[in-house]
């Protein structure tokens, strides 16, 4: 696959929201709704694992140099992985979720 048809839409598994590709040329890797993300990447971008399990949102990270990022893990088979969170025009992230990640970050529970 070339790198045009890797940067598709997707329709999310998890909660059926519409997916549009980001415009600024980076991946779209998670649905701006939910969050949630699919595990189909080794490297970011490759589509080489073969797993293809749903990852979950656990928390927001601030990376020095990337900002913040939401870390996703696999519920298949446990995968970790940060993410960038996307600020696109057309359609970014949706600020309630990731606050409410966020929220998480500070919570007792942890
Ligand atoms: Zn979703
Ligand atoms: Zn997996």
């Amino acid at each position: 696959m070339n790198r045009a048809a890797q940067n598709q839409g997707f329709t999310c598994e998890h909660c059926g929201a519409s997916v549009v590709p980001l415009t600024n040329g980076s991946y779209r890797n998670h649905c701006p709704a939910c969050l949630w993300s699919k595990h189909v990447d080794l490297m970011p971008g490759d589509r080489a694992a073969t797993c293809h399990g749903l990852m979950r949102p656990q928390h927001i990270e601030h990376r020095r140099k990337k900002g913040l990022a939401i870390m996703h893990r696999c519920v298949e088979c446990g995968f970790v992985r940060a993410n960038r969170i996307a600020d696109d025009l057309r359609q970014s992230d949706d600020v309630d979720a990731i606050a409410a990640l966020m929220s998480r970050l500070t919570s007792p529970l942890r």
